[in-house]
């Protein structure tokens, strides 16, 4: 890959792998198992439409759940990166959970929304939001009872993928930490960046699906293998 000193510019995608090793569980893909759930009856909006109740619960439980977890080594590591690093970065992450945050990193983009946020579907405002949805609080901005989990649900257009893009076409180097390379558009980040020449890079438990992509793959533990890397981004 690019001789690092000539890197300035960084996209940074992260996925499950990276919060897993927290303890945060979710979808091992599309027709998997969920806490007992199919992704069908909790993660879409068909669903929220048929059972909003269920959806809802599901939802609270799992908000309930990450305020209890903590960052690991991994999300640390990204933090300090994000510190100390001079040039461009932006954290893709398509994790809903908030330990990037947690951990101290600032440019971070959750492409498939956070569950700490509530949005809105009356007046489209998304709120800071810890507690229970299911018994229908008002929206703080507008008092509607019509607050759903800001969360992408499949069939739902990811967030910011402009954005992303366009950080993209600054970038020198792209990365994918604990991705599966399965899901779109996801996993056509990297495509994207091999189209730009830029250099690519792999960090993950096992080859993904996408790994044929990457110009490099390094494989391992997350809290292992990405504060190895970072030492090296940042001690060239
Ligand atoms: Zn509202």
């Amino acid at each position: 890959m690019a001789a690092m000193n000539a890197i300035r510019n960084i996209v940074i995608l992260t996925g499950a792998g990276i919060s897993a090793e927290s303890g945060i569980d979710t979808f091992r893909s599309e027709g998997g198992l969920w806490e007992q759930h199919r992704v069908e009856d909790v993660a879409t909006p068909e669903a929220f439409a048929r059972d909003p109740d269920l959806v809802l619960r599901f939802y609270d439980m799992r908000r309930e759940s990450i305020q209890t977890k903590l960052p690991n080594p991994a999300h640390e590591a990204l933090a300090r990166l994000d510190r100390q690093w001079t040039g461009g970065l932006l954290i893709v992450t398509q994790n809903v959970d908030d330990l990037h945050e947690r951990a101290g990193a600032r440019r971070v983009l959750h492409m498939h929304g956070e569950h700490l946020n509530a949005w809105c579907t009356a007046c489209d405002t998304r709120s800071r939001w810890t507690g229970p949805l299911i018994d229908r609080p008002e929206c703080p901005a507008c008092r509607s009872r019509a607050l759903r989990p800001d969360v992408v649900w499949f069939g739902e257009m990811p967030y910011r993928m402009d954005e992303i893009y366009r950080a993209l076409r600054e970038a020198d180097l792209f990365v994918s930490i604990g991705t599966s390379g399965a899901v779109y558009p996801a996993a056509g980040l990297v495509q994207g960046a091999r189209e730009l020449g830029i250099a690519t890079l792999e960090l993950n438990l096992e080859p993904s699906q996408g790994s044929h992509w990457f110009q490099e793959t390094r494989l391992g533990r997350a809290s292992a293998i990405v504060p190895e890397w970072i030492d090296e981004m940042l001690n060239p």
